[in-house]
């Protein structure tokens, strides 16, 4: 259950970026996670919810962007985006590959007056 730690770590960036640009209230939250952070959305809006109570980002709405893992095969050099859970090369079948994108973790933007 990653997803308390990541509510905590997340609305702390969101309540001192509240601060800093003098918002009475924070109206939505956008957010980014790779599809590799394995975030159950619902799980991270409940934890997000109890850690917000009560402050200037109690009701703001949120929105989760999944971001899809795409690798890149260090033998023939393709990259291509991965679907279910299959982690080989769709080109040469080479299991030797980089993540490119998928561990994103991040806001991307804060709304509110
Ligand atoms: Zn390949």
């Amino acid at each position: 259950m990653h997803e308390l730690r990541i509510a905590e770590d997340l609305s702390a960036i969101v309540l001192d970026t509240a601060l800093r640009n003098n918002l009475s209230k924070v109206t939505k939250v956008n957010i980014s996670f790779g599809q590799l952070i394995q975030i159950v959305p619902a799980i991270f809006e409940f934890a997000f919810r109890e850690t917000v109570r009560n402050s200037v980002a109690g009701s703001a709405e949120l929105d989760i962007e999944i971001v899809p893992v795409k690798m890149k095969c260090m033998n023939c050099g393709s990259d291509f985006q991965v679907n279910e859970n299959l982690f080989a090369c769709n080109i040469c079948s080479s299991t030797d590959l980089g993540i490119i994108q998928g561990k994103e973790l991040f806001i991307k933007s804060i709304e509110g007056e």
